[in-house]
């Protein structure tokens, strides 16, 4: 199936659909919620129910328009001119899925952003044998080595355990949907109580639809912020530490980078060698690698006797 990477998305002209346009199409199909993966009025979108939920929220229908937006959860499958679309499930953030796309006898697999690894909030990822296979590589490199999760829930509570009995407020950066919801329902499941940016914490109600709990809120516990709000937190430094949670911080250099005082290497993105788990189960003919390390992981994987290239959008 032909498949062209532009600057505007992932297009695959044979059936007119989108792979999460960066803008407004007539049909696209949105991976997770993140905002550079779900943005934007198309005409049809198609996506989980928890990222539809997640993209209105973040992309309100204006009173004069309409959209179609279509439901399609891990294990369901749709006609769509004349291929078959069925999601199945990604780790990655709530509600993410891969898309897999069987048209003319050939099965098509595009994962969005993804890992391998159980993540705190979240689906499992479903390896998917495939054909053709479209996966991201932000962390493509053998340098990014991350965490199981429950080891980092246990840096996580460790941290701010440790501050707390020093007399320190223990703060985490993490991001505005998925990491900063990751940090606070662990924090919950370890009964630390948390004071949460309003930008994490709009979503939450959306976690908790899931059955996932998060911390009371106290002035006297850990304190969670997005990357850069830290700098606003009006604690004197020596009575304070933070913790950046992130797979940025599987480098030494993220720490002068972030201004952390300890690093937890989690993500919610595939390290290395996760991809090549990932890469091996699917065990396609064809790979196309787009986003971060794209080349040198294309290179690498050729020299494992996969037929691999960089796709620019
Ligand atoms: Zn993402």
């Amino acid at each position: 199936m032909r498949v062209e990477f532009k600057p505007e998305g992932i297009h695959l002209p044979s059936i007119d659909l989108w792979l999460d346009p960066r803008v407004p199409v007539p049909a696209a199909w949105l991976s997770h919620a993140h905002s550079d993966h779900a943005r934007g009025l198309h005409e049809t979108a198609i996506a989980t129910a928890i990222t539809g939920r997640l993209y209105r929220h973040r992309w309100p229908l204006p009173a004069n328009r309409t959209q179609h937006l279509l439901t399609l959860n891990p294990g369901q499958s749709m006609e769509w001119r004349g291929a078959t679309l069925t999601a199945r499930q990604a780790a990655h953030i709530l509600g993410a899925a891969q898309l897999e796309i069987v048209y003319e006898g050939e099965c098509l697999v595009y994962t969005g952003d993804i890992k391998r690894r159980t993540p705190i909030c979240g689906w499992e990822t479903q390896p998917i044998p495939c054909d053709h296979l479209i996966i991201e590589s932000t962390f493509g490199l053998p340098i990014y080595q991350f965490l199981e999760a429950a080891e980092a829930q246990t840096r996580i509570a460790n941290f701010a355990r440790e501050c707390l009995a020093a007399g320190q407020t223990p703060i985490f950066q993490g991001y505005g949907l998925g990491r900063g919801q990751e940090i606070a329902h662990t924090l919950a499941l370890h009964q630390i109580p948390c004071q949460i940016h309003h930008s994490i914490a709009a979503l939450i109600p959306y976690f908790e639809a899931e059955g996932y709990t998060f911390p009371t809120e106290s002035a006297s516990g850990a304190i969670l912020v997005t990357p850069g709000q830290e700098e606003k937190v009006p604690i004197p430094p020596a009575k304070r530490k933070t913790a950046l949670v992130s797979g940025w911080a599987a480098l030494d250099n993220a720490r002068a980078r972030s201004n952390a005082d300890v690093l937890i290497p989690y993500s919610d993105h595939a390290d290395f060698s996760e991809l090549l788990t990932l890469i091996a189960e699917s065990n396609p003919a064809q790979i196309d690698i787009v986003h971060g390390y794209a080349a040198p992981l294309a290179h690498i994987l050729r020299q494992r006797g996969y037929n691999a290239r960089e796709a620019r959008l």
